[in-house]
């Protein structure tokens, strides 16, 4: 987390239960709903409507019955939101929400890279991770999450190659998966990047019976170590369907804690990198910056002032085709 960050936190004096009961009025005034990712703090997430990962959220959003809607993520989640639903507002609580994936796959460079293998010959689709930008959307053939990459990788046409954008380490494990060969751009995610291979073999070493969870977002030396690859829905089925106390090791953004502890309080979970310390408490430094930039106080604020605002530009048509055609059918 951001010095920057810590500091917006430890300079708020104002109560959350206060800002909780004022985001439910200014709700009400403002005919809004609140979508928030299962990466934002606990808090927000307590008082959204909606709350799930990118997928399920980019399907939440056509449900969405008022004129406005709050998207607690990051940037690119706002885009998303608001080429689903044209007619509807959607601010996000900050505009500074970005994502190191996201941002490391810029649609200039992506078009160069596809004019280029078209100038080889090489016949083949796109097929991007939700974490990009609409630009980038709007430029590609398919976009998956981690819920539903392995059916749209099926979908694409066995006699074409497939450019995957812009996780690399996803990339890698679809492969695995799927056993189709893919182009992999080299961009990854900075969270998921920290994780420790020493940490973890720590961790489990010391936690006998232990079952590893990762999100397909880690790199290969950690999936190699995991018990269950997933993103972050499958994580939560799949603690329900356990009813035997058991202790996870969490290897995703931090936050992710608090849903798991909703959906099965009867386990106990360990963020990894996971520090045990001799009192037996962990700690975890595995927060994305961008997601922590989401607080009770901004998402009052975006309410109260409308915006910021996410606006409808050109390329969101070209990235909505796209979009509908991979998540919505
Ligand atoms: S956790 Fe990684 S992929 Fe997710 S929003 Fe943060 S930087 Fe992007």
């Amino acid at each position: 987390m951001s010095l920057q960050i810590l500091s917006e936190r430890s300079v708020s004096a104002e109560d959350p239960l206060d800002l909780m009961d004022e985001i439910e009025a200014l709700k009400k005034e403002k005919d809004a709903s609140i979508l928030a990712h299962f990466y934002v703090d606990g808090e927000i997430q307590d008082i959204a409507d909606f709350t799930g990962d990118s997928l399920k959220l980019a399907r939440d959003a056509t449900k969405v019955t008022t004129s406005t809607i709050v998207f607690a993520g990051v940037h690119f989640m706002g885009e998303s939101a608001k080429i689903m639903n044209p007619e509807k507002r959607v601010l996000i609580p900050d505009m500074l929400a970005g994502c190191s994936l996201a941002d490391s796959c810029p649609p200039d460079q992506l078009a160069a890279f596809q004019d280029q293998l078209r100038a080889q010959g090489r016949d083949f689709q796109t097929v991007a991770y939700i974490n990009t930008s609409a630009a980038v959307k709007s430029l590609v053939d398919w976009i998956v999450t981690s819920g539903n990459a392995r059916e749209i990788i099926d979908r694409v046409p066995a006699n074409k190659e497939i450019l995957f954008v812009p996780d690399q380490h996803l990339g890698r494990y679809l492969i695995e998966v799927t056993g189709r060969k893919m182009i992999l751009w080299p961009g990854s995610c900075m969270v998921h990047e920290v994780f420790s291979i020493q940490d973890l073999i720590r961790i489990k070493k010391r936690t006998p019976g232990c079952v590893i969870m990762a999100h397909p977002e880690c790199p290969q030396n950690i999936l190699e170590l995991t018990d269950v690859v997933g993103g972050t829905e499958k994580m939560r089925q799949h603690v329900m369907s356990i009813e035997k106390p058991t202790t996870f090791l969490v290897a995703t953004e931090a936050a992710m804690i608090h849903p798991l502890q909703k959906a099965a309080p009867q386990h106990t979970y360990i963020p990894v990198p996971g520090i045990i310390a001799s009192t037996g408490e962990t700690c975890a430094c595995n927060r994305c910056p961008h997601m922590s930039r989401n607080t009770l106080q901004k998402v009052r604020d975006c309410l109260k002032n409308g915006g910021p605002e996410i606006e409808w530009k050109d390329y969101f048509q070209q990235a909505r085709a796209v979009l509908d055609k991979s998540l919505l059918k």
